[in-house]
Formats: structure tokens, sequence, C-alpha cells
């Protein structure tokens, strides 16, 4: 039952039901090649939606090669300030359809409504940007120390055409990150969804045409990994920019190895959240609960080692257990819910054998009762947000990515003792820190090896403030200058006088 008792389930979006999607390819919507299709559900209930087209390599390579003819063609005619107004429309066309999009990432994804709201604004704040962006592109003119007849400058030119490639957690924002920056530059781009939730990316690139950008300079190919790994593989490809796990990551590396494609890397996490003693434990422990469980943890930049200083430490984990306890668990489509389900079955299994794992390892749940909200919610995927007290780092829960809304509770004992503690992991992606002694911010900030540092905050995101990891967590940034200037090649000219 996941629709609140005494009241009817808001209806599904249209876009989400009926008949099967297509692929984008060139401008036009087609089905896979091999005519396949994959099944998509509405996580919160098991129901189906409209099924995907799945493409195959062969898909792949039509797309790839009208990606090449827009970049040189049409596309590649645009100049910035074209490319900036058509990013800008884009932008405005998303806004228009805010909560269309909204629902359907909620019904696709199982992302609460309030949450997919925050999503589908991110995304038209970051085609504004992207907008913004497109016109401050220039290279130098360098002093250098060879003959004065020699002048030296450098241009900056798109890399090419981009293979983008996504998770099913945030489809519609995580859409947004890869194509504005590549649309500003002035690449081309196939982008490939994750075959959980793919539905608000087609939208996109039903908007994409709407907006202006010419047939072919954004391609949508639905499907698994065998059209990741072909994308990946392939020679018509420049750049793979890629977010997903780290293990898949790896595949990636490899797979694009024999053409040496220029790579950008978002992956997984396992991100320490710090609260000392003296921080204003209120605030931080409304944002230790949603920095963990936002999306029910199916958020790369989670939060989920929370180090908490010994003295207050069974104090401020049983706050931080009331919370949790309060946050309402139910169907995405309702507006007052603050936690939907997991993506899918297959992550449904996943986490609830991590919740398992932790109590085998010796770790208590004081929050979140599986068994509980399986009765509750029947066939859709939820798991409760869970804490567990008694977590030593070297358990399972505390050492792997679980994704799902599961945090531990760790004590720790000064500085030195929690940077060995928060940097004893592979990944790098984000840390928090709640203090009140600026002293001490600055030495964690510095001591943190993690992309993005929060202070007295977690989670904040902005266009404009690059967000990527350290370490295992993957190499490049998404947002800010640097998300552009991977999308750019730099060409050294050196210019002589002919005679
Ligand atoms: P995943 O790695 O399983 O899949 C990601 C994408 O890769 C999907 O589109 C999938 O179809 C595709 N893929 C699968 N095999 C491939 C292959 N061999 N070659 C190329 N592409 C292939 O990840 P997921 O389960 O969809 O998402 C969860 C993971 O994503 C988590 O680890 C999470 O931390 C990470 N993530 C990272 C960020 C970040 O910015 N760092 C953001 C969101 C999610």
């Amino acid at each position: 039952m996941v629709q609140t008792p005494g009241q009817a389930r808001r209806s599904l979006p249209d876009f989400a039901t009926g008949q099967a999607k297509r692929l984008l390819i060139n401008g036009v919507w087609v089905e896979a090649g091999s005519g396949e299709t994959i099944e998509s559900v509405d996580p919160a209930t098991g129901a189906p939606l409209a099924p995907l087209a799945l493409a195959g390599a062969a898909d792949v390579d039509l797309a790839v090669a009208a990606a090449r003819r827009a970049l040189e063609g049409d596309w590649g005619a645009f100049r910035p300030a074209d490319r900036a107004r058509v990013l800008s429309r884009l932008a405005d066309l998303i806004e228009d359809r805010a909560e269309e999009f909204a629902a359907i990432d909620a019904v696709d994804m199982g992302a609460p409504i309030m949450t997919a709201r925050w999503m589908a604004s991110n995304a038209v704040s970051t085609f504004r940007y992207a907008a913004g962006q497109a016109l401050t592109i220039h290279g130098d003119t360098i002093e250098h120390s060879q003959t004065r007849s020699m002048f030296a400058y450098s241009l900056k030119e798109p890399v090419g055409v981009v293979g983008s490639i996504i998770p099913w957690n945030g489809p519609l924002f995580a859409a947004a990150w890869k194509l504005a920056p590549a649309l500003a530059a002035g690449c081309t781009v196939v982008l490939k969804p994750a075959e959980q939730a793919a539905l608000t990316p087609l939208l996109l690139g039903e908007l994409c045409i709407e907006a202006g950008l010419p047939p072919g300079t954004v391609n949508v190919v639905t499907g698994d990994g065998v059209a990741g790994a072909a994308l990946t593989e392939h020679r018509g490809v420049d750049k793979i920019a890629f977010t997903g796990s780290t293990a898949t990551g790896r595949r990636v590396i490899k797979g694009s190895a024999g053409t040496i494609k220029r790579l950008t890397l978002e992956l997984g996490g396992k991100s320490p959240h710090i609260v000392f003693a003296d921080a204003d434990l209120d605030r931080a422990a409304q944002a230790a609960a949603m920095g963990a469980f936002t999306l029910s943890g199916q958020v790369c930049a989670a939060g989920t080692r929370l180090y908490v200083e010994r003295d207050v430490c069974d104090e401020f984990t049983e706050r931080v257990a009331r919370i949790t306890r309060s946050l309402r668990v139910g169907d995405p489509l309702d507006d007052q819910t603050v936690l939907g389900p997991l993506v899918s079955r297959e992550q449904f299994d996943r986490v609830s054998a991590y919740v398992k794992t932790g109590s085998e390892q010796g770790a208590s749940a004081i929050s979140g009762d599986l068994p509980k909200a399986q009765e509750q919610f029947g066939d859709g995927f939820f798991v409760p947000p869970t804490l567990f007290t008694g977590v030593t780092d070297e358990m399972t829960i505390a050492q792997e990515e679980i994704f799902g809304p599961v945090l531990s509770a760790i004590p720790f004992d000064g500085v030195d003792d929690v940077l060995t503690k928060a940097n004893n992991t592979p990944y790098g992606l984000a840390a928090g820190v709640w203090t009140q002694d600026v002293s001490r911010a600055l030495e964690m900030t510095r001591g943190l090896r993690a992309g993005m540092v929060f202070v007295n905050n977690y989670g904040a995101s902005d266009p404009a403030v690059p967000f990527g990891g350290y370490k295992m967590s993957g190499y490049g940034r998404e947002n800010g200058r640097a998300a552009i200037e991977a999308y750019l090649e730099t060409k050294s000219v050196w210019m002589e006088a002919a005679s």
C-alpha cells in the first residue's frame, strides 16, 4: 500500500506510461535496430512503466555518426552567442515543464517529489550557467623566450563527440550536468542513461529539439552496459564523461584505453561526516540525518560514516535517531513524503543484505525496521532509514558504499584520530565537519582527502562550484569552470612572419 490511507494516488505522468520509448538519433525517434526493449518499473509499486528501447552496438554506431555530422555541420557552425541562446532557451523549456519532470523522476526512480523538484530546478540553473559559460571561452596570447618574430597563442576547441554515461540516481540533473558544459563548449553528445531510470533524459532529448539544437547534436540511446561499453570503445567518440560506480568506472578506463579517449569519472563514495562536541548539535543532527538519507541514500556524496566526538556521541546519535524515525517514508508522488523507495528490486536486495550484515557483525540498528517496512509497502522497494551504533571501522557497513539509507555512527577522540579514520577509505568524494572552532575547521579542511568539504553544512551544490572526487571517487570535475575546461582541447599556435 504505497499511498496515504484514505487518499487516492496521484495519477502517473502520461510520459511515464504507455507505448515503448524510442531512441533519439539524428533528431528522429527510432526503435532499436534489434526491436528489443527493456522493462521499466515504478519502484514504489513494482508496476510496469513504459518500456525502453534496448540500444545495441549498431544503434550506438548510428548515434555517433549523427553526432559527428552535427559537429562538422550545423552545430559546428554555431557561434558562442548562438550556443548561449539555445542553452538559455532549453533552460526555459525545462522550467516550464519542471513539475512534469519532477513527477516523472518520482515514478521512474522513486525520488520524493519534493526532492525531484529540487533536481529539476538544479537542471534549469545548470543550463543557465552553461549559457553564460559559452560566452567566456578563450585561449591566451603567450609571452615566450624564442625569436621575437614568432607570436604564440592558444585556441580552445571542442573536444568533439562525447559519450555521456549516467547512473539512475537523479537522471534529469545527471543528464544536465553532462549536456550543459559539453554543449557550451561546442561538443556534440551521445547520452546513455541508466537502464533503471531513463525517462527524464528522454524528455530532455525532446526539449533539445524544441530548443533548436540541430539534429544529431544530442542523441539519447537507452540501454544497458552493452550500449555503454560500445560507446566507451567507439573509435568515433573523443571523450567519455561517466558517472556511476567505481567498478564500472574501471571498465570504462579499460574500454577506452584502446582509443586513448579523454575521460572524466564521477564515481562512488563513502563520505565521512564529522561532528565535534562544540558544534551546533541541533543543526548538525538534522544535517547528519539528511546528509545520509536524502534520496534514500542513493547519493554518491552521502555522508554515510558519522564520526562523533566521544563525549557527545551517545547523546548526539540518539538525536539523529529521533529525527530519522520522524522522516516520512512513502509514495514519492505525495508532497509530504521525505523518503521514497530504492530504484529497483536488485538495489533493494543489495541494501537489505547490508542491513543484515551490519547486525550480524555486531552493530545495533537504533532506527529502521526492515521487516515492518516490507509488510507496509508490499511490492515497493522500500528500505527504512537505518542508523547503526556500535560500528567499528573494520565492519563491512563502514567500509563499502551501500547506496541505500544506512548510516554508521562511530566515536572518535580528537583531530588526529578522526583524520586518520576519515581518510582510511579508497574513496574521496565528500566530507562534512561541524565545529565552531575556526582553527580546527581549517586544520580539518586541509587534512581531509576529499573533493568537497562542507563546514557547518552538508551537501550544498551550485552550478558554479566544482563537484568531483579524489582517489577512487574519480577524476575531473563537474560544474564550475573546471567542467567546461574538460570539454575543450588546447591548441598552441606558433605564428611567424611569412618573409
Ligand atoms: P553503474 O556503474 O552500475 O552504472 C552507471 C552507468 O554505466 C549506467 O548507465 C550503466 O548502464 C552503464 N554501464 C554499465 N556497464 C557499463 C560498461 N561496461 N561500460 C560503460 N557503461 C556501463 O552505477 P549505478 O548503479 O547506475 O549508480 C550508482 C553508482 O553511481 C554509485 O556507485 C554512485 O556513487 C555513483 N554515482 C556517482 C556520482 C558522482 O558524481 N560521483 C553521482 C551519482 C552516482
